[in-house]
């Protein structure tokens, strides 16, 4: 998410202080910065939070982070009651009315007596209701009997918001009514603390670095799993949600105008919260109006702002967990090394050793890797071997081979630094340091470091499954008897090989004659059974191009006209909400076009972070005039540090493609390469191939 870099959420508590440790009903905070999360963090009271809060801003500030802060409070009344109390509608000023009149402690507060004062104002019987003190308070019924309420009973936005509590109701189980009390004034404090760094949402334009945002975690948040406390998990999921949103995302659910009322973030956009059964936009695969020819980078811009995970989560133990997208940010739990230690076999003591001779008495025994860290007295030596936990009173270490080893003493020759040959704590990674990013593509070397830092097993997205047919009459599966005028399906083979590689499950869907109806009844059959498609052949707009007629009747399609060679026109739609990558029938076609345009596509869909393809810039060992308009994909090899393009362009030939290891990308603008000048070549393996 790049509107934001960091997003803290805040679960609210009306209530007194719940004591130093965690408990359920207190005020609870999360953290995520760029899709990591920290450690969710309990805060007893509010005092506590304020100052908690204070410091997050301050620091963030000082970091140039711009920051979502979400509360899971109303920042306003339903219509009308701001005016009735303050003679105007600007919910901040309400928010300082009760900055001035709220008193706060962590034992008591007086927010039933303010309840009270303001009902007295309307005549006594609402719109609050709810005593929870033993003493009667006037003006504040104790239940909703008899009660009267001059305004809306809520906001617009919680009559959408299904299960939302009224701001009314002052205690009780779900009592919002003071968790608004107690938490506008805190909230108007670090309004004024932040003057001209901070700005609420939706009254005031976001301009400054830190947002204050009303959220409501129940929107989008499913139950807490097993040894979570319910708000602890909620604040984390709501951040870790919030956290994976792309910019556009963020600001279509920013765009609310409710000055009066505010609203609640993210309402009416739940689906894209929850990303894993987010489905897509009918308009997903629109491409700017207009346009004959789209620039490759422009289409693929569009795929990456328009296309969100559809694919659930699971958690899978390390040794499965290579290959697999990180759902979730992952921290450190332990630190690595977790213990200072010995980088190599020596002799262990304390403190720098000047220039000249030493002589130091070894201790008895040794310290080798795995021991538990005992004593060395001072002045002392000890033997100790790679990897040991330096033992206590050992900061230093002399290699053995700098040594001459007597009986019970060592000598050598100075100078030594203190701390030499050892590893600090934590050196490598500090525990609660990010360990794993959402996103990523789990790598071997990942598995180190989530093994060595103590992370058993990751929640990980449910693997993309990707169905692959082919479209045409001609078409004959390999290994039975090809009649005249037919060839084998040579895209299917090749295409669920390429979504394996890319990390998904293939799914064979087979073949389709060039006949609507067994067309369409084979897309009906794959929908439920898969998350995407890809289909070759019958994508362009001739009499025998059902796979654009089908998806061009489903009402929710595209034609891609993409400024690239190799490439014909690109199908792009949804069948019953599942993805179609109509590709061109040419396997050249097809394999580029799946490289460039599907593989990111697919990734995203996948919940994988957007990537591009690592390119060299190497010499070229051809010539060629490239004309203005397109980009062009050469299929390429590398020779002696030079790249060879294959002798023919001609995209029906299959045998260009098996002889190439990469391609070379030639930009839209006009171009005289030489030998030896610098051209763009991409190995098939920074497309995930093998
Ligand atoms: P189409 O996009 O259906 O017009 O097909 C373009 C060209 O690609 C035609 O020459 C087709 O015969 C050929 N073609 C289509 N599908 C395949 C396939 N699965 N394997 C090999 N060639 C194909
Ligand atoms: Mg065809």
């Amino acid at each position: 998410m790049s509107r934001f870099d960091t997003v803290v959420i805040v679960d609210w508590s009306g209530g007194n202080d719940r004591g130093p440790h965690p408990k359920a009903d207190a005020i609870w905070a999360a953290v995520n910065r760029g899709g990591a999360a920290d450690a969710p963090v309990y805060l007893r009271n509010r005092q506590v939070a304020e100052d908690w809060l204070a410091g997050l801003f301050a620091a963030e500030l000082a970091a140039g982070r711009r920051v979502f802060a979400g509360f899971d409070f109303p920042f306003a009344y339903p219509k009308g009651f701001c005016e009735a109390l303050t003679g105007g509608q600007d919910p901040l000023v309400l928010w300082d009315w009760f900055e001035a009149r709220i008193e706060d402690s962590a034992k008591a507060n007086n927010r039933f007596d303010i309840a009270g004062e303001v009902n007295r104002l309307f005549k006594g019987c609402g719109p609050f209701w709810g005593n929870g003190l033993d003493r009667d308070i006037a003006g504040l019924p104790r239940r909703k009997d008899g009660y009267h309420n001059p305004f809306a009973d809520r906001r617009a936005c919680e009559t959408q918001a299904k299960g939302a509590f009224t701001c009314w109701q002052m205690s009780g189980a779900g009592s919002v009514g003071s968790q608004v009390f107690m938490g506008l004034p805190v909230l108007a404090r670090l309004r004024r603390r932040f003057a001209g760094q901070l700005a609420v949402w939706p009254f005031e334009p976001l301009t400054p670095q830190i947002a204050v945002v009303e959220v409501w975690p129940s929107l989008t948040v499913g139950p807490a799993p097993e040894g979570w406390i319910k708000d602890q998990w909620q604040v984390s999921e709501m951040a870790r949600q919030i956290g994976g949103l792309m910019p556009e995302q963020v600001d279509a659910m920013l765009d609310v105008d409710a000055p009066e009322e505010g609203g609640i973030f993210g309402l009416g956009h739940e689906a894209v919260l929850k990303a894993e059964a987010a489905p897509l936009r009918n308009d997903c695969f629109a491409l700017p109006h207009g346009v004959h020819w789209t620039p490759v980078d422009e289409a693929l811009d569009r795929l990456r702002q328009q296309l969100t995970p559809v694919t659930g989560m699971e958690t899978v133990p390390l040794a499965a967990a290579a290959g697999r997208i990180a759902a979730q940010g992952v921290f450190a739990p332990r630190a690595n090394p977790p213990l200072p230690n010995t980088a190599v076999d020596g002799y262990g003591f304390a403190g720098a050793r000047g220039a000249g001779m030493h002589r130091l008495p070894l201790v008895a025994g040794r310290a080798a890797a795995g021991d538990a860290p005992g004593a060395v007295p001072a002045g002392y030596a000890i033997r100790v071997l790679t990897g040991a936990a330096l033992p206590e009173g050992v900061d230093t270490v002399i290699l053995q081979e700098d040594v001459k080893v007597g009986a019970d003493y060592i000598a050598f020759n100075g100078a030594v630094k203190e701390g030499a040959n050892t590893r600090r704590a934590g050196e490598d990674v500090a525990a609660g340091d990010p360990v794993l990013r959402a996103g990523r593509v789990i790598t071997t070397a990942d598995l180190a470091l989530l093994a060595a830092t103590g992370v058993a097993g990751v929640m990980v997205r449910k693997r993309l499954r990707v169905g692959v047919l082919s479209t045409g009459d001609e078409l004959v599966e390999v290994g039975e008897a090809a009649g005249t005028g037919q060839i084998y399906d040579a895209n299917r083979p090749m295409l669920l090989a390429m979504v394996a590689q890319f990390g998904h499950l293939p799914v064979d869907l087979g073949r389709a004659p060039d006949d609507r109806a067994a067309l369409r009844a084979m897309l009906d059959g794959a929908v439920g059974n898969v998350d995407a498609i890809i289909t070759s052949g019958g994508a362009s707009a001739g009499d025998e191009d059902h796979v654009s007629a089908l998806l061009g009747e489903a009402g929710a399609m595209t034609i891609w006209r993409i400024a690239v060679k190799p490439g014909r026109p690109l199908a792009l739609g949804l069948w019953e909400g599942v993805p179609v990558f109509g590709l061109p029938g040419n396997p050249v076609a097809a394999m580029v076009c799946t490289l460039v345009f599907a593989r990111p596509a697919l990734a995203q869909l996948a919940g994988a972070a957007w990537a591009v393809p690592q390119a060299f810039d190497v010499p070229a060992a051809f010539a060629k005039r490239k004309k203005a308009g397109r980009r062009e994909y050469l299929r390429a090899r590398i020779v002696e540090g030079r790249a060879e393009v294959f002798g023919s362009e001609g995209s029906g030939r299959i045998s260009g493609l098996s002889w190439a290891e990469g391609l070379v990308e030639l930009d839209e603008g006009a171009r005289d390469i030489g030998y030896g000048d610098a051209v763009r070549y991409i190995p098939f393996g920074s497309f995930g191939l093998g």
